[in-house]
């Protein structure tokens, strides 16, 4: 198979949603249809438990969970398929954030009950950002939920999103008949036992067809009929090139745990999902297609082991094929590296692979060299772009709580900090650690692998920060403006990991009030600008 070949067939995604909406359920049932797995139950749920906060096992579970879950790779109908995991907890948001700079394409599971959830708006958000491709599963449908025209208008409104509906529910809930798939046009008729062989398929070309009527009953046909004709009338027809783009997002209904709904929303995924994009980079725009290796690290996973303390770094591929023992210029550092043992992903298991594609994500063991956004080429002095650190939620000083070990607690932070587990900043005019993260539980995963890992003891300290802003530096460095800003805020400056100059703003008020006062100012909320 050509390069070409194999690029065309790979399909990278993710699969985002509110905690709870069913995405592992889904997943589950999308390795089911590629054979991947052989019973439902293999893919364990990674999201933390409430209130489970204190809970060291748990955190630890998580990540042995997520290490085991982060790729998951199967073929179906001549597809590779590799779906990337992105933690639902919103304490692992910037995660799933910098997952998503390595998808090509994403699904959304929305529980039908809930409707739009908040996490959910977040991550589609930062997706609607990058005009990530987007198709929508409204999911349980078994159960009693939102009627499915309010359910389109507010992810509509919430999510900002222009949609069309590629199947439609019959009923909902206790009176929930099945489905029309407008897509393939057939009709799938709900029978609640999730084995039921998914061929029973009836195909529907004319809906006003009395042949309906023999099916569903007469009431149900007429609202069929008229639910359809609001579908026509009011979206827009299915546009393969404005979904591509980001501009329209196609809707499927059904039942993950009843794994009703999903074979349609997998045929049709497979069908119009992208094969790997193109991807920007400092100095220019890369293709999938081009003969020579590049890639970028998105996520770093440390391993569990205290004993061995490698780990791995998750490469996406953006061109080429990426080889065993092939020397790869790491362009920060400026030096080759040669990796004897690249692992695939598979449902479930990882194996040591001789040659990897466009679209696949390589696992690469790690002895510290690698940062989250490092890039990979064969030569070429290129630095992939987009994985933006955002602000913090929430922020503490760090203090070394044991004098004897400072070596190892620098050592632990950096090393913590290059895995994107939380952001350091260090403030300008007295030096100290800053430690900001999304959520509170990180506090508690950085001081227990800080001891456990590195034998460092830490202790926290409030810093009642509401936001970090990156500020722009003016073209002229002697701007009166800036430097009148940079005396009276030095206590609230700091630098990041990047050397970028940051403002920890202690209120809304107050970034309001240096908006004001120096409104030539360049204040952005994220660390890419
Ligand atoms: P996640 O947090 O998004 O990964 O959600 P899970 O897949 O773990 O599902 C959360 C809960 O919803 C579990 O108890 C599932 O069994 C249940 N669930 C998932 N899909 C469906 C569905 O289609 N119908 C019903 N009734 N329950 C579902």
């Amino acid at each position: 198979m050509s390069l070409q070949q194999e690029i065309q067939k790979r399909r990278t995604f993710g699969i985002i949603s509110h905690p709870d909406a069913g995405k592992t359920t889904l997943t589950e049932k999308l390795l089911l249809f590629g054979g991947a797995i052989q019973e439902a139950g293999a893919v364990k749920s990674n999201k933390i438990k409430k209130g489970a906060t204190s809970d060291f096992m748990e955190i630890e579970r998580q990540r042995g969970i997520s290490v085991a879950t982060s790729v998951l790779a199967f073929n179906y109908k001549e597809h590779k398929i590799n779906i990337l995991d992105t933690p639902g907890h919103k304490d692992f948001a910037e995660d799933t954030f910098r997952t998503l700079t390595a998808v090509d394409s994403v699904i959304v599971v929305i529980d039908v009950a809930k409707g739009v959830e908040e996490q959910t708006e977040k991550l589609v958000e930062v997706c609607r950002m990058r005009n990530i491709p987007m198709i929508v599963f409204i999911n349980k449908l078994d159960r009693e939920g939102k009627d499915a025209f309010d359910l389109l208008d507010e992810v509509e409104q919430k999510l900002g999103l222009k949609v069309t509906p590629l199947s439609f529910p019959i009923g909902i809930g206790y009176d929930f008949k099945g489905i029309y798939n407008i897509w393939e046009k057939n009709i799938n008729l709900f029978s609640g036992d999730s084995r039921k062989n998914i061929e029973e398929t009836i195909a529907f070309n004319d809906i006003n067809s009395p042949e309906l009527e023999k099916i569903i009953s007469e009431r149900s046909a007429a609202n069929l009929r008229s639910d359809l004709e609001l579908v026509y009338e009011v979206y827009p027809k299915f546009d393969r090139e404005a979904y591509l783009n980001g501009e329209q997002q196609p809707v499927f209904f059904g039942s993950a745990l009843n794994n009703f709904g999903v074979r349609e929303l997998l045929d049709c995924f497979v069908e119009i999902a992208p094969s790997p994009r193109p991807k920007a980079s400092e100095e220019r725009i890369v293709n999938p297609d081009e003969p020579s290796f590049t890639g970028f690290v998105f996520k770093i996973h440390a391993n569990m082991d205290p004993n061995h303390r490698d780990r791995l770094a998750f490469v996406k591929i953006v061109s080429g094929t990426f080889e065993r023992n092939k020397p790869y210029l790491h362009t920060r550092l400026g030096k080759k590296l040669k990796f004897s043992s690249p692992n695939a992903f598979f449902a479930e298991k990882k194996e040591v692979v001789d040659i990897s594609y466009a679209g696949d994500i390589v696992g690469l063991h790690d002895t510290g060299n690698f940062k989250i956004g490092d890039t990979l080429t064969e030569g070429e002095m290129l630095h992939f772009k987009g994985i933006p650190s955002f602000s913090p939620e929430h922020f503490r000083y760090i203090n070394n709580a044991d004098p004897l070990k400072s070596k190892q607690l620098e050592k632990g932070i950096d090393q913590l900090m290059d895995e994107g587990v939380a952001q350091l900043f260090k403030l300008d005019f007295n030096g100290r650690k800053v430690i900001g993260t999304v959520g509170a539980l990180q506090y508690e995963v950085i001081q227990y692998r800080l001891e456990h890992e590195y034998g460092a003891k830490c202790s926290y300290e409030n810093f009642p920060i509401y936001k970090a802003c990156w500020v722009e530096a003016p073209e002229n460095p002697k701007d009166p403006e800036y430097l009148d800003f940079l005396r009276v805020k030095q206590k609230f400056l700091a630098r990041d990991k990047q050397n970028q100059l940051v403002f920890l703003a202690d209120s809304a008020f107050s970034i309001e009030m240096v908006k004001q006062k120096y409104p030539n100012l360049k204040l952005h909320f994220t660390s890419e600008y």
